[in-house]
């Protein structure tokens, strides 16, 4: 999961980035609202923490664009991600403000860790559900499909309004919606409702639930709203959500640990003995009698950060002491020497709080040498084939790759073993000896009866129909026989891995506005993340920052000009952005869509000289437009898995060269720093040479795995050689690159391999690291300028990266 953090309180966003990390979250942290902003048009997040008072742009302000699309009329990657308002201020008001503005969710300074993260897993998870078509509430239920709520069966009928309420709270089950964002969710801009004009829709979707046999589904907040209450029945969904609650491995996972806090603690107590300073100028000014008004204002700020930063340390007393101070600023009354006094015995007790003995104990040391052993502990794979040599060779492999195999040779004994053994995945041939077994139907009764076992397709059939079909039916993959033992292995442990699939991304564009909200309709319940652009001018950079899957394009385009170059300017029209794609060698194969009013054989031919991949007809039919989609998303699905490298699960050369060109690009006109990192692991011809090249497999696949896990969803990975790796980073210095890479480091270095033999060993990787612009401005100066720092690594004894000239 990836997470926005958006603090300007340096220490604080350091301690959360450090706790979420440690939760194996993705952190990206913003230290001001612009900073925050920039970030957040460009990449998707699942969850945002949100300070409220920011540098240049402040948390309500930055929620209300957000929700309503900010400068563009395009649809912003993170519109509905859950956003988690953090603030020193407690009052009602201040949580109104939040909640009109579109926030989710209040945290309340000093920052719980504990219940920031149960906060986060909670967000998190709404995301995920929010897709999901059909919505339940005990008995209730809503289809968004065609607009239908039911109740134990029997349909009720509701107007437009009350439709969208009900589906509002549904869909936000934790959350309170005040009066005047209900407000803004029903009426357009234009309406305008009168004050009871929530509250008479309330009223009137109550009475109809109500008669219809549903109890108190909707409660009042006092002051605060409205919000959807518990269903008194523990509905399938919850349960399941309950379960998932005691299966998510960060809630039962330890807290930052005291090492890191203490470690963090250190580094930044210095920098509250600096902060200080204001408050300590503000008491002296007082104590001369020539406080101004500003001077004292900003002691007031510095001492409402300390209670939020201090308390989140769990410096309890501090924090509690700041906000007293705090408080006497925050009088509008003159100060006297009375405040004097109060405050010097305050600032001095605080002074001590900080500097003098630390509260958090220094842990104990780690062993430095601390080694884990590599084990997929409770996975198991099935291997469904009736080529019994092939299978048990198979499952003798695996246990090299710490995977336990079971063999069925018929698809009777494979169902027999699903229930017995619940595999995580399943390695499936399609075709049996014994008449009437058919390998694709039984992926989709698997798919069916148990979607979460992951089914790999392993198949000597050679074509695009089969692979369609699989990838319609839900398998993870398609291994083509005949194969090396070690790859087949490897895409098994890269399935294993997989923590959650992306969702498919969609750009659209249309100069009618009406057409982009109704392909939103059809298109969004369907659970696909959709980008909505009705300005062509924006087009190529919008496309470059969003990286989609799949391109909808209208035909004619009116009022998008271009200046052409020769004459003035020329009208650009959807054929136009068709062409400019296929002739772009990163983005030729992606796939294209035209949907048009124009209906004569003329257009439709232009539309696919043009390189299209589809023509559709306005006005548009859901069903029809659905399936094309999905079937280009399949393709592209097939294609991109022929971008990946086989053996380590990473990008090939091919395509990550492309990438990080396009990263680069972006980083000149976003003018973003972007490094690039070479890493090579060490010796790795002893490792070949002592346990075999199928243990050097093992090795290199659990490298690619760890590099994908490591880097954040943007970041690009690569093999480009043997033992050869690079990283692409964007927006990241070489400096931080450096700490990434060296933690990375730090834990394969950890990792304990064991050979067939039973003897054990550990291996280590070197680096290179250069940084746009300073070692260089395009990917080949780049490339050698790391590379060279990368044999300085080797030469010095390797198991280490330098990204220093000299
Ligand atoms: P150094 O620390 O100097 O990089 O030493 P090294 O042994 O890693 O470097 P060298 O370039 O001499 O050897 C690279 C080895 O990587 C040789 C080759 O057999 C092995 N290798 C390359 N590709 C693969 C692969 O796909 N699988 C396996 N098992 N080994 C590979
Ligand atoms: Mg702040
Ligand atoms: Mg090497
Ligand atoms: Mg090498």
């Amino acid at each position: 999961m990836k997470i926005l953090l958006v603090e300007d309180d340096r220490s604080l966003a350091n301690l959360l980035q450090t706790t979420l990390n440690w939760q194996h979250y993705q952190v990206d942290t913003a230290i001001d609202g612009q900073q925050g902003w920039e970030l957040a048009e460009v990449f998707q997040y699942d969850v945002i923490l949100l300070d409220v008072m920011l540098p240049k742009l402040d948390g309500i302000s930055f929620c209300q664009q957000l929700r309503t699309g900010g400068h563009y009329a395009i649809h912003l990657p993170n519109q509905e991600t859950p956003v988690l308002l953090m603030t020193a201020v407690d009052t009602v008001t201040n949580k109104v403000m939040g909640l009109d503005a579109g926030a989710d969710d209040y945290l309340v300074k000093p920052i719980n860790l504990d219940e920031l993260l149960a906060r986060i897993r909670a967000l998190g998870r709404r995301t995920q559900v929010q897709r999901s078509s059909k919505l339940e509430w005990g008995e209730l239920q809503l289809h968004p499909k065609n607009c239908e709520v039911t109740f134990a069966g029997k349909p009720i009928s509701l107007t437009l309004k009350e439709y969208q309420l009900l589906e509002l709270f549904l869909r936000y089950p934790e959350q309170i919606f005040s009066q005047g964002r209900l407000s803004e969710q029903l009426w357009a801009q234009h309406e305008t409702p009168t004050e009871n004009a929530v509250r008479a829709q309330i009223k009137g979707l109550r009475q109809k639930l109500k008669q219809a046999g549903v109890k108190d589904m909707i409660e009042t907040i006092y002051k605060l709203g409205y919000r959807l209450r518990r269903p008194n029945q523990e509905s399938g969904n919850r349960q399941k959500s309950l379960s998932l609650d005691t299966a998510d491995p960060a809630a039962s996972s330890l807290m930052l640990p005291a090492s890191d806090l203490w470690e963090i603690w250190q580094e930044c107590r210095q920098s509250y003995v600096d902060r200080l300073t204001i408050i300590e100028q503000a008491i002296s000014a007082l104590n001369r009698g020539d406080l101004t008004r500003e001077l004292q204002h900003q002691a007031e700020r510095e001492a409402h950060t300390l209670i939020g930063s201090l308390g989140s340390f769990g410096l309890e007393e501090a924090s509690q002491i700041s906000r007293q101070i705090q408080q006497i600023f925050k009088q509008e009354l003159s100060l006297g020497n009375f405040e004097v006094k109060q405050l010097r015995q305050l600032f001095e007790k605080l002074c001590r709080e900080i500097s003098g003995e630390c509260q958090i104990d220094k842990p104990q040391e780690i062993p430095e040498n601390k080694a884990i052993y590599l084990n997929y502990t409770d996975s198991n794979l099935l291997i469904v084939d009736d080529d019994l040599v092939l299978a048990e060779h198979l499952a003798t492999e695996a246990v090299v790759w710490g995977i336990q195999a079971e063999v069925a040779t018929n698809l009777q004994q494979a169902k027999q073993l699903i229930l017995k053994q619940q595999p995580n995945v399943v390695l499936l041939d399609l075709s049996f000896g014994e008449i009437g077994e058919n390998g694709l139907e039984f992926l989709a009764q698997l798919h069916r009866e148990y979607p979460e076992i992951a089914v790999l397709v392993f198949t000597a059939r050679d074509n695009m129909s089969d692979r369609v079909q699989a990838a319609r039916l839900g398998s993870k993959g398609f291994l083509q026989k005949p194969i090396a033992p070690s790859q087949v292995l490897a895409a098994i442990s890269q399935t294993l891995q997989q923590s959650h699939q992306t969702l498919s991304k969609l750009l659209i564009v249309d100069d009618d506005p009406q057409i982009l909200k109704l392909l939103e309709k059809v298109l969004e319940p369907e659970g696909y993340h959709l980008i909505l652009l009705d300005k062509a001018q924006q087009f190529w950079e919008v496309l470059e920052q969003t990286a989609p899957d799949l391109l909808i394009l209208d035909v004619e385009l009116y009022g998008c000009s271009i200046n052409n170059g020769i004459s003035s300017t020329s009208e650009l029209s959807g054929f136009d952005l068709c062409q400019i794609i296929r002739n772009d060698p990163q983005w030729h194969n992606l796939p294209i869509l035209f949907l048009s009013a124009h209906t004569d054989s003329e257009t439709v031919l232009q539309g696919f000289e043009a390189g299209a991949d589809d023509f559709l007809h306005k006005p548009i039919v859901p069903t029809d437009l659905l399936i094309r989609v999905r079937k280009r998303l399949e393709q592209g699905k097939i294609r991109r898995q022929t971008e990946l490298d086989s053996l380590t699960g990473v990008s090939n050369r091919g395509k990550s060269m492309l990438d990080i060109t396009r990263l680069l690009r972006l980083a000149v006109r976003q003018q973003q720093p972007f490094s690039l990192a070479v890493l090579d692991l060490d010796q790795f011809k002893l490792v070949n040479d002592r346990y075999g090249h199928q243990m050097g497999d093992r090795v290199l696949n659990y490298f690619g795995q760890l590099l994908n896990q490591s880097f954040r969803m943007e970041d690009v990975v690569g093999r480009w050689g043997g033992e050869e790796f690079v990283v692409g980073m964007y927006g990241i210095s070489k400096q931080n690159g450096v700490k990434r890479l060296e933690e990375m480091l730090d834990s394969f270095r950890k990792i304990k391999f064991s050979a067939r033999n039973g003897s054990e060993f550990q291996v280590t990787f070197s680096g290179g690291i250069a940084q746009f612009i300073e070692d260089g401005e395009d990917l080949q100066t780049l490339y050698r300028v790391a590379d060279q720092r990368l044999y300085r690594a080797k030469n010095q004894g390797r198991n280490r990266v330098i990204a220093t000239a000299s």
